[in-house]
């Protein structure tokens, strides 16, 4: 049993070598009433998240990765032995499982995927799974959005950002990306329909690009980078502007503080900024699967996914979405069914 396991806790920038293959055991049976299943892990998730877990911290929603143990995330699996009335051999299934060929988890904690559809099973861990939920709440829920709504998107061609964008056009809004490539912002023009893109590293002044981008302000803004990014955007903002605080992915590896200088523009326009979790939305799943899944499938929505081959390159994966080298949802394969 293959395992990629935390060297040691991470301070700075993250690197290939702080997660490391070892062989691992793996005893190949359950033990009775446990209601524990053992899966074969097909695809993972590596996610930007996961940074924080890597380092020594307390106070965070979500428990550190202790050095010398298993990495964990979402999975996508297929299940091999089950203690677990719900859950029988062969079946798949998502949920948290380890960055390994084999994993014995809670039968509590999976979800079955529905059974009898026809999208690949990666869907299960970007459009129709994490990312999609993170999408869908942080767009409906907490962004509060109208028809003709201006709205800008950071990390836009992400796994969550590129579903986001999507929504806001589907609702009749005006949505504007920015992401870390000409291609990636092709893609947000070509593929998913944005109004607008540009590629915030080639800007010197991000204030000068948003106020080009949006002549009559931002309603709501998703962000996903924090930062400069943050700040220019609150230079721009109309009244009532919703900002839904999904990530500060900028933030995540940088020691520097950064002070925000403009939120003191919340008070003249009346405007929100609240923080939220996918996870505070999971019984949004089914309706996820359900709604999305149709738009998926009326090709309303497209989503794009960016496959890594093999378990032994999870860490580059990882520091692929760290570094933006990844174009859509980075996935990781482990195994064929
Ligand atoms: P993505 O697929 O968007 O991958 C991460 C992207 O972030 C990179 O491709 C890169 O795109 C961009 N990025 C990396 N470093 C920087 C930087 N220094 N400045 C600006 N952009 C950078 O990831 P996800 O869609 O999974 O996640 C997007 C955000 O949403 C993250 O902040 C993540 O933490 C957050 N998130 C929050 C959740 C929640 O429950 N609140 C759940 C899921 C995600 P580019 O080339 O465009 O720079």
């Amino acid at each position: 049993n293959r395992q990629i396991m935390l060297k040691d806790y991470v301070t700075g920038s993250f690197e290939v070598s702080d997660l490391q293959l070892h062989d691992g055991t793996c005893l190949l049976q359950l033990q009775e009433g446990t209601k524990d299943v053992l899966l074969k892990n097909l695809y993972i998730s590596p996610d930007p998240y996961m940074r924080g877990r890597m380092q020594k911290r307390t106070n965070s929603y979500v428990d550190s990765f202790l050095p010398g143990s298993v990495i964990t995330g979402f999975g996508v699996s297929q299940v091999v032995l089950s203690s677990h009335p719900k859950f029988s051999k062969g079946d798949f299934v998502t949920g948290f499982t380890g960055w390994e060929d084999f994993s014995i988890v809670k039968g509590e904690s999976l979800r079955p995927l529905p059974t009898g559809n026809s999208f690949p099973l990666t869907h299960f861990l970007g459009v129709l799974g994490m990312p999609g939920l993170t999408a869908y709440a942080g767009f409906y829920k907490v962004c509060s959005p109208k028809e003709g709504d201006n709205v800008f998107v950071s990390a836009a061609s992400g796994a969550v950002g590129q579903l986001v964008g999507q929504f806001a056009k589907l609702l009749g809004c005006y949505v504007v990306g920015s992401a870390g490539s000409k291609e990636k912002v092709d893609l947000l023009k070509s593929t998913f329909g944005f109004d607008e893109a540009f590629n915030y590293r080639e800007q010197t002044d991000l204030d000068a690009a948003l106020k080009k981008y949006f002549p009559n302000g931002i309603d709501i803004y998703f962000e996903n980078v924090g930062g400069k990014m943050l700040d220019a955007v609150l230079n721009n903002i109309n009244v009532f502007a919703r900002i839904a605080v999904c990530g500060m992915i900028s933030r995540y590896e940088s020691a520097e503080p950064y002070a925000i200088q403009n939120l003191i523009q919340l008070i003249p326009k009346r405007a929100k900024m609240q923080g939220f979790l996918a996870t505070d939305f999971s019984h949004l799943y089914p309706e996820v699967t359900e709604k999305v899944g149709v738009l998926l499938k009326e090709k309303k929505v497209v989503y794009i996914e960016d496959v890594t081959e093999g378990l032994e390159n999870a860490p580059t994966a990882m520091l692929d979405v760290l570094h933006g080298k990844n174009v859509g949802k980075k996935i990781v394969k482990v195994s064929d069914p």
